[in-house]
């Protein structure tokens, strides 16, 4: 038998172990932007390192950060001059609230039928064991064809703050030929995708301060600005009737679409029927001029993402709130620079606000686009999703961020190999996410095709 097929083997004569390692990192509720947990997230990084170690990892090392631990861990190919593969992960968690809509406990991992229920059974524990029982099978049917590399982190969902300092320290560590980072999905649970383009994102939050203290409306209202008010005017001025950006310079440095990559986009079936189903809005809507997948891969936007002021309670209170605050992201393409443009958000906005109130606005995080369809191993990985579904590939420029590829290009010099085995409607960050367990199983095996591809190459 080939070793192929004994991996292969091993992982389906395996699955309901591989299974149970997965619902128990899921049960660790380790929700990154949250203190409280913050032994959640260690216990999260320490299941995942002696996962590592009972793979006979040469080196296994959790490298303590301001905020919480990244993990790495090393497993040498047995073969001289093997090509390096660093597989990347996270393993921290959005909040669950609202925690009342879940229909069973967010960390309960309950599997019924073909679905786990879990916060971060999709985004990305599912991910990072599919690719933890790849390496076991490939492990248990013969000798790694490639040197393996992981690189863990536990505040991809809080903006990474700690990732690029340790990648740019520690380059000569986590040098590679091939960087996999499963922190993807695909488009349909039959369509196998290879994500190319991710947007990037700037993330910052305005304040607007007015009074001293909340003040009674009645005594005097009419008498100061009311930072609510100039928020709302402010926030409904950074757009344009036709859904476009109103910030000067905003488009400055998007490139036009050309008629290729229109057409590749469009080789993407999505209906708005599906778009409109997935989000239960009553109608799509967006920048004039570019279709739906247009304006989520290869348009930038602008979000506000949370809204806070005055009296939000029950009932009724009649005051002129002290201050007012809003949460705004935005999702940018390739030759945006976040840095610049905040500059130019900033510039906008405060000449939008009237001298009868005070200002702050600051950022919270920013990340360039990312554009890779000549990532190294994208042959390896195309004839592994090919082989594993037996149905063409998608390739995809995705709404979403992931700043870390950019980060690993800028100090490793590797495009990273976006992919995974998440689908549209698994509700990552929202109540009831899940996974959807067949689709997770070819995932697996698909990464264990992966790994063997490099075989016959080196
Ligand atoms: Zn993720």
């Amino acid at each position: 038998m080939t070793q192929l097929n004994e991996s292969l083997k091993y992982f389906s004569e395996h699955t309901d172990d591989f299974l149970r390692q997965y619902q128990e990192l899921v049960r660790i509720p380790s929700v990154s932007t949250d203190p409280e947990h913050k032994a959640d997230i260690r216990a999260a990084c320490e299941f995942l390192a002696a996962k590592l170690r009972s793979l006979g990892a040469q080196h296994v090392e959790i490298f303590p950060t301001n905020i919480h631990p990244i993990l790495f861990a090393e497993i040498h190919a047995e073969k001289e001059g093997a090509p390096t593969v660093l597989i990347y992960g996270h393993y921290d968690v959005q909040p669950v609230n609202p925690i009342e809509e879940w229909h069973t406990p967010p960390f309960e991992a309950r599997i019924d039928g073909d679905y786990m229920t879990a916060r971060g059974a999709s985004d990305m524990k599912g991910q990072v064991m599919a690719s933890l029982a790849a390496v076991e099978s490939v492990l248990a049917a013969g000798p790694l064809p490639v040197n393996l590399k992981f690189l863990y982190e536990g505040e991809e969902e809080i903006g990474s703050p700690s990732l690029e300092s340790f990648i740019s320290t520690h380059k000569e560590l986590l040098a590679c030929d091939v960087i996999l980072n499963p922190d993807s999905g695909m488009l349909s649970k039959d369509q196998p995708t290879i994500v190319y383009g991710l947007r990037g994102l700037l993330y910052f939050e305005i304040r607007v301060d007015g009074p001293k203290a909340d003040l009674h409306s009645g005594i005097f209202g009419g008498v100061v600005a009311n930072p609510a008010n100039v928020l709302a005017d402010i926030i409904a001025r950074l757009h344009n009737p036709d859904g476009s950006v109103a910030v000067p310079g905003f488009y400055d440095r998007v490139l036009p679409l050309t008629p290729a990559e229109k057409q590749r986009i469009a080789s993407v079936q999505v209906e708005p029927e599906t778009l409109l189903k997935l989000t239960g809005s009553p109608e799509l809507y967006g920048e004039a001029g570019y279709t739906p997948l247009e304006r989520t891969g290869a348009r930038p936007t602008l979000d506000v993402n949370g809204l806070y002021s005055g009296f939000i309670g029950e009932g009724s209170k009649t005051i002129i709130p002290a201050y007012a605050k809003a949460k705004i992201s935005c999702r940018l393409v390739p030759e945006q620079n976040p840095d610049e443009l905040f500059e130019l958000i900033q510039a906008y906005i405060t000449s939008l606000t009237p001298s009868a109130v005070r200002l702050t606005i600051f950022k919270h995080s920013g990340g360039s686009a990312y554009l890779a369809d000549d990532a190294p191993g994208i042959e390896q990985l195309a004839k592994a999703l090919g082989d594993t579904w037996n149905k063409p590939l998608s390739y995809k420029r995705e709404g979403g961020s992931v700043p870390v590829t950019a980060t690993m290009l800028k100090h490793l010099g590797v495009k990273s190999l976006l992919t995974g085995f998440g689908l549209p409607d698994d509700r990552i960050h929202s109540p009831n996410e899940h996974q959807h367990l067949p689709t997770w199983k070819l995932g697996v095996q698909a990464l264990i095709r992966f790994l063997l591809n490099f075989d016959n190459v080196h």
